[in-house]
């Protein structure tokens, strides 16, 4: 195909190369370090900090494909999915920026000449749109956009839009700005000439599509709803690569291009059913080529599916298509994991994190399918049980067994009932309800206290420095107050790759205030204090906690070198998945499909301690570029964003080479010993190691030999320890065993004596006797041995078993029958004589007491009952 989606995409980042343009990877779809995104839904997010004026910019211009999931937050096309043909959960965004440099006029100028130019789209189908203004805030209509457009485009075909359509936010807070949309009119020239075009425009016509997005950032949103004029103007622009891909291959739908139809046929191919047969199959197959995309880039970037928040949601996604798979194309068995291979191969040189990954990604998928496809049926069953559907059991069903509330809706429609809906959505508020009670942090506005808004980071050389407060806020979060400051300059690193943040203290004249923790937001350190300084504008020492970093660099420099002896003893194939790092302890997270054998555990462990011994210094470049680093055969990891610059941390050229902005030991002996102290399974295809240094690690060792001292103590000092162990065990299972021999041998003794003392009574011969044997077993088997050589038996056997009274009452079944006696009453009419209670089935119960005392009064009443 000469315009395939390859190409197109090529086409793209050509035509901005040639207009000065830095060509940048995409970033992660899961976002780290922002707690006002889950995922990354436009191309702008990891430029948020440039127009922010936050962090310098290194080129003006620039332009990427970004990865992009839509599905929850201010941008959430999830409903759309599959039911239409233009919205993905996981979509492409094409996209060029200038940060402070070029703006409305080149961005107009360049996206007409691309599309009509190199793409050579059709001028009589396209349309734009405008700002119009919006005077609630303050806002005029964008004059400057609707000129340029004017050189190019019919007056007729530029319309203006209201807020909701050309005013660009990210989110609740954050960048925005007035923007300029490209849509496309893919009709039949008939209905083109039936229906003017511009009637269609932003009016969720499936034919007549936005294609692209030039947003012309000027503002920032503040948590007051207010808008800050930024420090300068910037170009933002985002176009849908799907849509771009259907329009220019003359597609009426996004499904229909090469993006989508190998998945597609795939899909149909196994169902048994053709695309295109009917609506209802089309939108499972729909839904499930786009929804394995949004799963597999989340998961190869980091984000296991799990029970909470960005888990949750690629969870609930993965959901959503097995159900439609099972319930609408009939595969009752795992088969959105085939997908994998297909989407890798698909995306292999352009977004490789899959591809690396593809085993682990399909592995992932399918236990997840495995486990919906149990409570799937189990839903189904509990479903079929119902007979009428409250909120409350619909409730259930999305709750307990994962029913999306349609799939409820749908089978309750068949069995001709109807949900509670109302009640349903009550349900969902409340829970809700909870967990934005759980979750809910207010945060303030910035309070500026100094100039300036970097902080200059001098924790790899230091712990201590001078330092200033730029600005601080306050945040509540489960009704806990805080404060975060930032600083001028600080030796404090902030948590990030796995490692905590420093803690330590902040020195003021004449006062000291904590610093509990320290965390970063956006390329911002944030210190946390419980209470702010009292003089805000003084010099300040910033100090860190020495012991408390030490030990925390001697855990992450050895899960460096751990890393490096997974990879030589399992293989390759091992990526980091997790890893934490504090003073206490080291927890590592990777991708590999097995338990680990003692065997390998000791290699690991082994290799390690070897490069501690080996005392090898620590070599720490800053600021290597990106390209050198990989090509020095750096470990990189999948879900992580590099810049251009990165510090690569070695231990030993030919060992240990990873990108990391952690701090490090000076050379391994400081980690003094590893010791690993728990292998286990975190989720499918994933091991966690955990592991002790240092300190830690000596305090093990010494609490082991301990141990083993004192046993040695308890067995008097034996020359061979485990042979006497050994013996010892021995000897017990045999002394067992002669105890059970004689405890029977004595039972049946008594078996004799005891039938020899059966007296008559009313027509039932009555045993009561206290017997003298060590356990409940015993007399059990006593009583029914009796049962077998006594007729018309009533026995009552009385025993005080280490202190504690037992009653064993046993009737033969014809007299409980003729003669209506119960054991179970009886029994329990005996135990109030020992201070006790019990039962059992009426030929035989026990009880249990406190008083032994009572015993033979019990044996007496046992006497009278049969008389009366
Ligand atoms: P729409 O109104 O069609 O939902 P939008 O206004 O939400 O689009 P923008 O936020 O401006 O879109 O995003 C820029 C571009 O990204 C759009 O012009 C479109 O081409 C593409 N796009 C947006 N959302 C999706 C999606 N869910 N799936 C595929 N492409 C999308
Ligand atoms: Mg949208």
């Amino acid at each position: 195909m000469n315009n395939s989606a390859q190409q197109i995409r090529q086409q793209f980042l050509d035509f901005f190369k040639s207009k000065g343009h830095q060509i940048v990877p995409s970033a992660p779809i899961v976002v780290k370090n922002d707690p006002t995104l889950m995922f990354t839904n436009a191309g702008m997010n990891q430029f948020k900090e440039l127009f922010l004026g936050e962090a310098t910019i290194k080129y003006p211009r620039v332009a990427d494909t970004q990865r992009c999931l839509r599905v929850s937050g201010k941008h959430n096309d999830l409903e759309e999915v599959g039911i239409d043909t233009y919205h993905h959960t996981m979509f492409e965004m094409l996209g060029n920026w200038s940060f402070g440099d070029y703006f409305k006029k080149e961005a107009i100028t360049w996206s007409w000449e691309l599309l009509t130019e190199v793409y050579k789209l059709p001028k009589d189908r396209l349309y734009v749109t405008v700002f119009e203004g919006d005077d609630s805030e303050g806002l005029p209509k964008d004059q400057e956009a609707y000129d340029f457009w004017k050189a190019f485009v019919d007056e007729d075909r530029i319309l203006l839009g209201n807020k909701k359509d050309n005013f660009w936010e990210m989110g609740e807070t954050g960048p925005c700005g007035p923007c300029s949309e490209i849509h496309f009119d893919s009709r039949s020239d008939e209905e083109r000439a039936r229906v003017n075009g511009a009637a269609l425009v932003n009016a969720d016509d499936p034919l007549v599509i936005e294609i692209w997005n030039n947003v012309f950032m000027q503002f920032n949103r503040l948590k007051d709803g207010s808008l800050k004029t930024l420090p300068a103007q910037h170009v933002d622009t985002g176009m849908g690569f799907e849509r771009l891909v259907r329009v220019i291959q003359q597609k009426t739908s996004n499904y229909d291009t090469d993006v989508f139809q190998p998945m597609i046929q795939f899909i149909a191919e196994n169902a048994g059913i053709k695309y295109g047969e009917a609506e209802k199959t089309d939108i499972a197959m729909r839904v499930m080529a786009d929804h394995i995309r949004a799963i597999a880039f989340a998961i190869a970037d980091g984000q296991l599916p799990s029970n909470n928040k960005a888990g949750y949601v690629i969870r609930r996604i993965l959901r959503r298509a097995v159900r439609y798979a099972y319930q609408t194309l009939g595969f009752k068995a795992p088969f959105l994991n085939q997908l994998v291979p297909i989407l890798a191969q698909q995306f292999n040189g352009v977004f490789d994190e899959l591809y690396a990954q593809k085993d682990f990604v399909q592995k992932v998928v399918l236990e997840e399918e495995n486990s919906f496809l149990r409570t799937l049926e189990n839903g189904i069953s509990r479903f079929e049980k119902m007979e009428e559907i409250s909120g409350e059991k619909a409730f259930e069903l999305y709750d307990t067994f994962g029913f999306p509330i349609d799939l409820t809706e749908l089978m309750a429609r068949e069995k001709g009932l109807t949900v509670d809906m109302q009640g349903f959505e009550a349900e969902l508020q409340k829970q809700k309800a909870r967990s934005r009670a759980a979750t809910a942090i207010d945060t303030q506005d910035w309070v500026i206290v100094n100039e300036g808004d970097e902080t200059e980071f001098v924790g790899y050389d230091e712990l201590e420095s001078q330092a200033q407060i730029l600005k601080y806020r306050k945040v509540t979060a489960k009704g806990k107050e805080q404060y975060q400051l930032v600083l001028d300059r600080t030796p404090f690193y902030a948590e990030s790759g796995g490692q905590v943040g420093d803690k330590g203290l902040l020195i003021g004249e004449g006062e000291e205030v904590a610093v509990i923790d320290t965390k970063k937001e956006n390329g911002l350190f944030i210190h946390f204090v419980a209470e702010l300084p009292k003089k805000l504008e003084a010099n300040f020492v910033a100090r860190v906690n020495p012991l408390q970093r030490t030990s925390t660099e001697n855990n992450h420099s050895a899960t460096h070198l751990l890393h490096a002896a997974l990879k030589m003893v399992l293989g390759e194939h091992v990526n980091q998945k997790g890893s934490l790092v504090n003073d206490e302890v080291l927890r590592f997270d990777f991708s590999h499909f097995s338990k680990l054998t003692d065997e390998e555990i000791k290699e690991v462990e082994g290799i390690v301690n070897e490069k501690v011994r080996a005392n090898i210094p620590l070599k720490e470049e800053r600021n290597v570029a990106y390209q050198q680093a990989l090509d020095s055969g750096v470990t990189a990891l999948f879900g992580e964003k590099y810049g251009d610059f990165v510090r690569v941390i070695t231990f030993d050229d030919a060992f240990s080479k990873e990108l990391c902005g952690g701090t490090h030991v000076k050379a391994t002996g400081q980690i003094g010993y590893f010791k690993i102290v728990a292998e286990s399974a975190v989720a499918a295809g994933v091991r966690r190691i955990e592991a002790i240094t240092g300190a830690k690690a000596e305090a093990y060792i010494r609490q082991q030999d301990e141990l083993l001292k004192h046993l040695k103590e308890i067995l008097k000092n034996p020359q061979d320890l485990s042979k006497s162990v050994e013996a010892l065990v021995e000897e017990n299972s045999r002394l067992k065993k002669e105890v059970e021999k004689a405890v029977s041998e004595k039972a049946s003794g008594l078996k004799d004596e005891l039938k020899a003392k059966a007296t008559a009574i009313n027509g039932v011969n009555v045993i009561a006797e206290k017997v003298a044997l060590p356990n409940a077993e015993a007399i059990k088997n006593l009583a029914f041995q009796l049962k077998d050589v006594v007729n018309n038996l009533v026995l009552v056997l009385a025993a005080d078993i280490e202190g504690k009274p037992s009653l064993t009452v046993m009737i033969s079944e014809n007299i409980v029958k003729d003669r209506g006696f119960n054991a179970g009453n009886m029994v329990r009419e005996l135990a109030k004589e020992i201070q006790g209670g019990g039962g059992g089935q009426p030929f035989y119960a026990t009880a249990g007491g406190k008083n032994v005392a009572g015993l033979d009064a019990a044996l007496a009443k046992a006497k009278t009952l049969v008389e009366a």
